[in-house]
């Protein structure tokens, strides 16, 4: 078949012609212009930040009906599991499940079996935290914390601390739900490495991280600059689409873009990767970059080598839909309409060498 090969590192298009011999397949440069069907393939998408540890955690969703079936490849588990829980997380959920499955865990032990996961802290032991990293690399990429008022309460600026102090023990990255203050962005970026990942980064709240022409508030500025890194996490209320139009039109295109999927938000108004990207693309993002922002870029945060190198093996196939007349537009967690745009959605995935066919959703 012919499709169009979207390449996340030039940034260019190229259509190509995709053969199966022998039970293998064949990917090569095509003399057609343009393929009829629009049909496209990219690197293997990654979605880095969901929460999957379900039946364990109130709010989790199963990873397969959010990975492959979605075109997902690799799912992000961000701190639903913590010290306590995570041999269970690992066993009945990473282990069993065809998508591939990492995580950040929870400085708190228990995870989010409770919303309010540092309300004791007695239930925070970074030593316990660091050593539990150490000793499951092969899924865990980092400590995640939450660090906003309604969450950490009278704690304050506490949890973030133990979590940098766990990083540390653990040498890797932290990754931060902020939202409401206090603790101030100040004093939350105040305390980020380069390599650390701020969750949820175009959220509308009190204090938005941008300012209202697009561009980093002071203490953003600083920690991009120090190498702290940038992920969506749409999320049930923290995506914006005027604060991340405003970011966009300013020229701020280094981030992931990622769902923050759980049982409350799956039915909107997030309800995919695809649709989250698509969102993206109706602002004016180019094709190229929203997958960046779904491969290369979340690839290298998370040191996954060779990610999307060879797509005969690992690749997401999808196409470009246009809205049909009538159907409901896309919109942000506060209700706002994206522009009528092309959506995306996944048609196949081509799992190591196996190629899956999607069923078309409703
Ligand atoms: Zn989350």
């Amino acid at each position: 078949m012919t499709i169009t090969k979207v390449d996340p590192v030039t940034l260019r298009t190229e259509p190509c012609e995709l053969k199966e011999r022998y039970g293998r397949y064949e990917l090569t440069p095509s003399l057609q212009e343009k393929d009829d069907r629009q049909l496209y393939i990219s690197p293997p998408w990654i979605d880095s930040h969901v929460h999957c540890f379900y039946a364990v955690t109130s709010f989790g969703l199963s990873p397969d009906t959010i990975g492959y079936r979605q075109g997902v490849h690799l799912l992000v588990d961000a701190g639903s599991s913590g010290a306590e829980t995570f041999a269970a997380f690992r066993r009945f959920v990473a282990d069993p499940s065809r998508t591939k499955v990492k995580a950040f865990l929870n400085v708190s032990a228990i995870g989010h079996v409770s919303m309010r996961e540092y309300f004791d802290r007695r239930l925070v032991d970074v030593s316990r935290a660091a050593q539990t990293v150490k000793e499951n690399r092969d899924i865990l990429l980092g400590i995640k914390v939450r660090s906003s008022h309604i969450i950490v309460e009278e704690q304050g600026i506490w949890p973030l601390e133990q979590a940098v102090k766990a990083a540390e023990m653990a040498d890797c990255p932290i990754m931060v739900h902020m939202g409401e203050n206090p603790p101030s962005n100040k004093e939350n970026l105040a305390l980020l490495r380069g390599g650390d990942i701020v969750s949820h980064c175009f959220h509308g709240k009190q204090e938005p991280l941008w300012k209202a022409d697009g561009t980093p508030t002071q203490e953003l500025k600083e920690a991009l600059e120090r190498g702290v890194q940038m992920d969506t996490a749409h999320g049930a209320a923290s995506l914006d689409r005027d604060i991340a139009q405003a970011a966009l039109d300013a020229g701020f295109d280094n981030f992931s873009i990622s769902t923050d999927l759980h049982i409350r938000n799956v039915h909107g108004p997030v309800r995919s990767l695809a649709d989250t990207m698509s969102k993206f693309l109706a602002l004016g993002m180019p094709l190229a970059k929203v997958i960046r922002s779904v491969t290369t870029i979340p690839a290298a945060r998370f040191g996954l080598d060779g990610w999307g190198s060879d797509l005969t093996k690992n690749a997401t196939l999808f196409r470009l839909r246009e809205p049909e007349e009538g159907e409901a537009p896309l919109v942000d967690s506060t209700g706002k309409a994206f522009a009528a745009a092309p959506r995306i959605e996944p048609v196949a995935v081509l799992m190591d060498g196996k190629m899956i066919e999607l069923q078309e959703r409703k």
